[in-house]
């Protein structure tokens, strides 16, 4: 039987089967055998033991797709950012460093901003504006009007999500609309987000509908950009690449060299003022860490 891995707790892993629901599984052998470690988004051949005691034994492991190491995760499909247009007001340096890390581990996003019920027309065309300058599909949502939740469903569809975003945006508020049985109190979600921020980060997947999974991602709430060289920040930030072949120096990092096609794009308002700011606070934060 094919299913895919949700969880896993002290050696055993939790197999969702879209027919027939979730088996508590060993992995007896694989290990042995393989060489490797079940992950959380494994798709897995499983031996059923007992159907009604739903167990069962994970006899092989899909070739993975990608694989993330913090939070330990298999065959991320994308990624949903969610943010509040305002209450609480988006933190864009915080909503870049997740972009970032996104486009450093080559997943695409989406970008969801929810409470536009809450939000004056300048405050969502303002979001709208930069993010769409930069390439990236954004989704204004109302959980509490039922806005665009669709839309949302739609980008979910048969896809394994992982879910980030601070706390207090909606998140669960969302899960709830799309998988009315997901049952998630409000605040759930981010509630695990703290609590992996202390503890061990394991990671679960949360299926809402055939093979709809979407991941709360507890490592992803404590970010740090320090996974690779300043010298490679420019390339996670995708607008300014239009720009590059203007630069004058070979390798310009688009701070302080002079005849710089980006910077000249930022004067002229083709690439977002906050994005080239928090480029610059990034790319400072990088420097500090590499100094020591
Ligand atoms: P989470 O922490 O990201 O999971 O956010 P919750 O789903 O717990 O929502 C936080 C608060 O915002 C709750 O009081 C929700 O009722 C409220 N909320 C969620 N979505 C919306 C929305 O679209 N509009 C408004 N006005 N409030 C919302
Ligand atoms: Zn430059």
């Amino acid at each position: 039987m094919l299913g895919k891995i949700v969880k896993g707790i002290a050696g055993f892993y939790y197999v969702h089967v879209v027919e027939s629901g979730v088996y508590e599984c060993k992995a007896k052998g694989i290990f042995r055998k393989e060489k490797i470690k079940p992950l959380v988004g494994d798709n897995v051949e499983m031996d059923v033991i007992d159907e009604k005691e739903k167990t069962g034994n994970i006899v092989r492991i899909c070739p993975r797709k990608n694989e993330l190491i913090r939070p330990a995760v298999a065959n991320i499909d994308q990624a949903l950012i969610v943010f509040a247009v305002t209450k609480p007001k988006p933190h864009l340096n915080l909503l870049d460093r997740f972009l970032i890390m996104m486009e450093s581990k080559d997943i695409p996003v989406t970008l969801c901003f929810n409470k536009k019920d809450l939000a004056a027309d300048e405050e969502w065309r303002g979001l709208k504006e930069v993010y769409e300058t930069c390439g990236y599909p954004v989704v204004f949502t109302s959980a509490l009007k039922e806005e665009n939740i669709t839309k949302i469903r739609r980008i979910l569809e048969g896809k394994t999500t992982a879910l980030a975003g601070p706390s207090g945006v909606g998140k669960s508020s969302l899960i709830n609309l799309l998988e009315p049985g997901a049952n998630m109190e409000t605040g759930e979600i981010s509630r695990k987000i703290e609590r992996g921020r202390h503890t061990t980060r394991h990671s679960e997947l949360f299926a809402i509908g055939g093979e709809t999974y979407i991941m709360d991602t507890p490592g992803f709430g404590s970010l740090y950009v320090n996974d690779f060289e300043k010298e490679d920040l420019k390339y996670y930030f995708r607008e300014f690449e239009p720009y590059e072949g203007n630069c004058k120096f070979q390798g310009c990092s688009h701070i302080h060299e002079p005849g710089c096609g980006v910077k000249d794009a930022l004067e002229t308002g083709k690439i977002p003022k906050s994005r080239y700011e928090n480029y610059l606070e990034l790319y400072r934060e990088l420097e500090q860490k590499q100094r020591y």
